[in-house]
């Protein structure tokens, strides 16, 4: 018996979420005005996420995951960072960091 069936296993498509293509962390939270200092993995850097007075924030310059020690926002990478500061969709802020190719 044969399958009269289109290729629906076939997922691959066009466009989507390209994460190689994410800023470099370091460039982009010096670009979101950021100053990350300090030594080790973790960087501090004051909190753009509540009213913050002393670096609150901890962030990673290797995989752009931060997570603040006051309000408890948190993320893994800078397009989590993106989505939080603009309130952007996933796809909104992966296309405003030039990390998605193709569609609308
Ligand atoms: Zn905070």
């Amino acid at each position: 018996m044969r399958h009269a069936n289109p290729a629906r296993g076939n997922t691959r498509k066009p466009f989507g979420f390209k994460r190689n293509r994410l800023p470099d962390p370091a460039e982009y939270y010096h670009q979101q005005g950021l100053k990350l200092t300090g030594g080790g993995e973790w960087k501090s850097a004051v909190c753009p996420f509540h009213d913050d007075t002393k670096p609150s924030l901890r962030g990673r310059l290797d995989t752009g995951g931060f997570r603040c020690m006051v309000c408890g926002t948190y993320g893994g990478d800078v397009l989590a960072f993106h989505m939080k500061r603009y309130g952007l969709r996933f796809i909104e802020a992966a296309k405003a960091l030039g990390a998605w190719e193709g569609g609308r």
